[in-house]
C-alpha cells in the first residue's frame, strides 16, 4: 500500500495512458541548444524516468528562427534536428517513462533585435524592441507550430507542450498588456484567444490519434493588464473545444512583481486557481508551483483541485523522486528547496543548470557516484553542508567513515539559514541528510570537537576538513560592547533584541537578518497573510492580471541596513530571487545606508560618517547592532595533520570562506567523495 494512492494511480488519457500523476514539468537545462549535448540530455532524462515519472516534457524549443530564446538556442525546425531527438525519445521509452517536447516561442521575450510580438510593445525586462507579426506573419507563426509538432512526432515524442504562459510570445498575444491589435488576432477577448486556439486545432489535424497535447495556460499573469480569470476560463474551454489532452499550470510573467517560485512563496500557493480551472472543464489538469513533496501533491489531487502534479525543480534534487513516494521512502527524498541557485540563477545566466542539493543533476554522464574498489577509512570534521555531501556519499560508495561534529546537531550554518523566515524548506536538506546518514551507515559523532591527536590517532586512510566558517568580528571600536551581536548568536542563540537596530554588512546573511528582525515572532506566514503581503487577489473573477494592493504587514522594528560600498544594495544576491529580497525589506522600511565608515559603537549608538575624509557623522540610536560582515574559514587542524603527512582534502568553507555558498559546499563534497 503507498501512503499516496492518488498520486500513483494511472491516467487513461484516451490516446494513451500515463502510468503516475506525476509530471516532469518543463525547465531549460542549456543542453537543449547544442547538438553535442544530446546525449547528456538523454541521460539526464532516462535517470527521471528510471526514477518512475509519469510524463517528462522538455525544456523549451523555438518552433522558428524568430522564436529563438537567445541567439543559437534550441530550435526544432528541421528533420535533420529530429533525428538527433530519437537519442532523447528512446533512452526515455527504455525506462518505461513517456515524454512530451515543450514548443516555446519566446516573443518579445527573444534576446534576439529580430523578435516579434502581437503588437511592438517592448519588455522591461528586455533590451530589444519586438517588431509586430503582420497578419501574413501569424498564419506562418501558426504552420511553425505545426511544423515542430509533426516533427516531434517523427523524432518519437509521445506528445507536445504548447506554452503559453510566463509572458511569452502566446500569453502576448492573450493579454492586453501588449496585445493592441485591431486585426482578427487581437481586440476582443475572443480574438486575442484566437491564435492558441488555431495553433492547438491545426496541430490536433495535423498529428496522429495518439500525439497528446498539453497546453501550458496561465492561470494567474500577476502583471497590470493582464487576462481576467474569466477570460482565463473561457480560453480553458475552448481548448477542450479543440481537443487539448492535458492543461498544464502556469502562474506569472518573467516581469511579474509578485514571486511564484522562490523559497518564500509558501507551498502550492497558486492552487486555488488551478483547482477553478479543473472545475470548469472536464479534460484533466496539472497542478504547479512549489510542490515539492508527495504530500502536497497527493492532498491536491484528493481534494480534486487537479488531476495531476507537475514538479520541475523537484526533479532536478531528486530523479527518484516518484519511486521513492510510491515505495513509502518519502524521507529519503532530497527535497528541493526553491532557492534557484544552481538551476533558474544558472539558465538566466546562460550557464549549464544543475541544483544545489544534487550536483550530479546535468552531469548523470561525468559525475559518478560508483561503488569503490579499496574501501578506506576517512574521517570528515564538520557536518555542514560540505562534510555531509561527503560523508554521505563517500559511505553511499562503500567507505567507512567517521563524521565529527561540534555541536549537537547536524547542519552547520545551514541551521542557521532554516530559523530566517521563509527558508524553513531548509530544514527538508537537514532532514534528508540525516535520513541519508542512518541508511548509509556513517557513523556520526555529535557533540564532538575533535582535535588533530584524535585525528592521527585514529588511524584515518583520508581526513576531510569540513569545519566551515565563523563569523568576521570587524575591527571597529566598541565591537564587544554588550548591544553587539553576530548573526549566529542572535539567530541561532534566539538572543532577544530592542525596537531599533542596525545591521553591519549587506551580503545575503545582512539581507537574510534583516528579515528576520522586521518580522514580528518570525512566523511562517500563512498564505492568505501572504497573498495580503504581495497582493495576490484569487477572488475577484474580473479583475485584470489577478493583482490587488500590496498590505505588508508593519514591520517588528527601526531595522538600518549598512554597507561600507557605494554600489547598489543587493547587487550579489541571486540572480532570480534577489530582487526579492529587495522588494521584501522596501515594503518593510528597512533603511539602507551605504558608503559608510563605521567610526566606533557606544552606549549612545553606532557611529558613522561618509567618504575618505569622514564626513557627515550621524549616530545611529540603535539598542542593537548585528555583525553580518562575512566569514572567515576555521581550518586550525590543518597544521598539525599536514606537517603528520595524512592524506588531507579541505572543502566547503573550510577551504574557502569568500563567496562560500551551500552550492559551492555541497559540491566539492560530492566531488570529493566521487574520486576518492
Ligand atoms: P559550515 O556550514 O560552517 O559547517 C561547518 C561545521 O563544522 C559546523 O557545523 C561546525 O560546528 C563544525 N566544526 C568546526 N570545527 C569542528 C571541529 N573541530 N570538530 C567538529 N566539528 C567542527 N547558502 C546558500 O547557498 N544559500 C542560502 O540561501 C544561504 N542562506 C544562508 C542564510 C544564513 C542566515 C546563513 C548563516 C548562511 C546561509 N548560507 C546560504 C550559507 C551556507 O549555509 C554556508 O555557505 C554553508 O553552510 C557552508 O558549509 P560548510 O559545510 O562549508 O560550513
Ligand atoms: P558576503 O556576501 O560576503 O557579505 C559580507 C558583507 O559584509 C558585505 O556586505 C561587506 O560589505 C561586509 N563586510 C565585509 N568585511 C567587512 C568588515 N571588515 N567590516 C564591515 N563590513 C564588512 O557574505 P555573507 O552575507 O556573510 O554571506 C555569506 C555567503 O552566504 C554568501 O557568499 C552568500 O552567497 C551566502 N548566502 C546566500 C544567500 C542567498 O539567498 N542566496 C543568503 C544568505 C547567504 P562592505 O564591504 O561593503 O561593507
Ligand atoms: Fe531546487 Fe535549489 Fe536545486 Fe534549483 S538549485 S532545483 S531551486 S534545490
Amino acid at each position: 500500500m503507498t501512503a499516496y494512492p492518488h498520486l500513483s494511480s494511472p491516467l487513461d488519457l484516451g490516446r494513451t495512458t500515463l502510468r503516475n500523476r506525476v509530471v516532469m514539468g518543463s525547465m531549460h537545462t542549456g543542453l537543449e541548444d547544442r547538438a553535442w549535448d544530446t546525449n547528456k540530455l538523454a541521460a539526464y532524462f532516462a535517470e527521471r524516468a528510471r526514477g518512475g515519472v509519469g510524463l517528462i516534457i522538455t525544456g523549451g524549443y523555438a518552433p522558428s528562427r524568430t522564436g529563438w530564446l537567445a541567439p543559437f538556442g534550441g530550435k526544432l525546425t528541421t528533420k535533420t534536428e529530429a533525428y538527433r531527438h530519437r537519442v532523447i525519445t528512446k533512452a526515455v521509452h527504455a525506462e518505461g517513462g513517456k515524454i512530451a517536447i515543450q514548443i516555446l516561442h519566446a516573443g518579445r521575450y527573444s534576446y534576439t533585435p529580430f523578435s516579434v510580438s502581437a503588437s511592438a510593445v517592448k519588455s522591461a525586462i528586455n533590451p530589444f524592441k519586438p517588431k509586430a507579426l503582420s497578419g501574413k506573419g501569424v498564419e506562418r507563426t501558426i504552420d511553425d507550430y505545426v511544423n515542430t509538432a509533426k516533427l516531434a512526432e517523427f523524432a518519437g515524442y509521445d506528445g507536445c507542450e504548447i506554452m503559453a504562459g510566463e509572458g511569452y510570445f502566446l500569453n502576448q498575444f492573450l493579454a492586453p498588456r501588449v496585445n493592441k491589435r485591431t486585426d482578427e488576432w487581437g481586440g476582443t477577448p475572443a480574438n486575442r484567444r484566437r491564435l492558441p486556439v488555431e495553433i492547438v486545432r491545426r496541430i490536433r489535424a495535423a498529428v496522429g490519434p495518439e500525439f497528446v497535447i498539453v497546453f501550458r495556460l496561465s492561470m494567474a499573469e500577476l502583471v497590470e493588464k493582464g487576462q481576467t480569470f474569466e477570460e482565463i476560463i473561457a480560453l480553458a474551454k475552448e481548448l477542450e473545444e479543440v481537443g487539448v489532452d492535458i492543461i498544464n499550470t502556469d502562474i506569472g510573467w518573467h516581469e511579474a512583481r509578485v514571486p511564484t517560485i522562490v523559497t518564500s512563496v509558501p507551498r502550492a500557493a497558486f492552487v486555488e486557481f488551478t483547482a477553478k480551472i479543473a472545475r470548469a472543464v472536464d479534460v484533466p489538469v496539472c497542478a504547479s508551483n512549489r510542490i515539492n513533496m508527495p504530500e502536497v501533491a497527493e492532498e491536491i489531487l484528493t481534494r480534486g483541485d487537479a488531476a495531476l502534479v507537475s514538479l520541475a525543480r523537484p526533479l532536478l534534487a531528486d530523479p527518484e523522486w516518484a519511486n521513492k513516494a510510491f515505495e513509502n521512502r518519502a524521507d529519503e527524498i532530497n527535497t528541493c528547496i526553491a532557492c534557484n541557485q544552481a538551476c533558474l540563477d544558472h539558465a538566466f545566466g546562460n550557464k549549464k543548470v544543475s541544483c544545489l542539493v544534487n550536483p550530479r543533476a546535468g552531469s548523470e554522464t561525468t559525475l559518478r557516484l560508483l561503488p569503490t574498489r579499496r574501501a578506506k577509512r576517512v574521517a570528515v570534521v564538520g557536518a555542514g553542508p560540505a562534510g555531509l555531501s561527503a560523508a554521505v556519499n563517500l559511505a553511499e560508495r562503500g567507505h567507512t567513515v567517521d563524521l565529527f561534529e561540534a555541536d549537537d546537531r547536524i547542519g552547520g550554518q545551514f541551521d542557521i539559514a532554516r530559523r530566517i523566515p521563509g527558508k524553513e524548506e531548509f530544514d527538508e536538506s537537514i532532514r534528508y541528510f540525516q535520513r541519508k546518514i542512518e541508511l548509509t551507515g556513517v557513523n556520526l559523532e555529535l557533540g564532538r570537537r575533535v582535535t588533530a591527536t584524535e585525528l592521527l590517532d585514529g588511524g584515518y586512510d583520508s581526513v576531510i576538513l569540513a569545519t566551515g566558517v565563523r563569523p568576521r568580528i570587524p575591527n571597529i571600536p566598541g565591537i564587544d560592547h554588550p548591544m553587539v551581536l553576530s548573526y549566529a548568536e542572535l539567530v541561532k542563540q534566539s538572543r532577544p533584541v530592542g525596537k531599533k537596530v542596525a545591521v553591519i554588512g549587506a551580503g545575503g546573511i545582512g539581507y537574510d537578518v534583516s528579515e528576520y528582525l522586521v518580522t514580528e515572532g518570525h512566523p511562517t506566514l500563512k498564505l492568505d497573510e501572504w497573498k495580503e503581503e504581495w497582493g495576490v487577489d484569487a477572488d475577484d473573477e474580473q479583475v485584470q492580471g489577478q493583482l490587488k494592493r500590496p498590505n505588508p504587514a508593519p514591520a517588528a522594528r527601526d531595522v538600518v541596513l549598512l554597507q561600507r560600498k557605494s554600489t547598489p544594495f543587493g547587487k550579489d544576491l541571486g540572480k532570480t530571487s534577489g530582487w526579492v529580497h529587495r522588494a521584501a525589506l522596501k515594503a518593510k522600511g528597512v533603511e539602507q545606508v551605504g558608503g559608510v565608515n563605521y567610526e566606533r559603537i557606544d552606549d549612545a549608538g553606532l557611529h558613522i560618517s561618509f567618504g575618505e575624509n569622514r564626513e557627515n557623522p550621524r549616530v545611529l540610536e540603535v539598542d542593537n547592532v548585528i555583525v553580518c560582515a562575512g566569514q572567515e574559514s576555521v581550518r586550525e587542524l590543518e597544521e598539525p595533520l599536514r606537517a603528520a603527512g595524512i592524506d588531507l582534502h579541505l572543502i566547503g568553507g573550510a577551504d574557502v570562506a569568500a563567496e562560500l555558498d551551500a552550492k559551492r559546499a555541497i559540491d566539492q563534497g560530492t566531488r570529493l567523495a566521487a574520486r576518492l
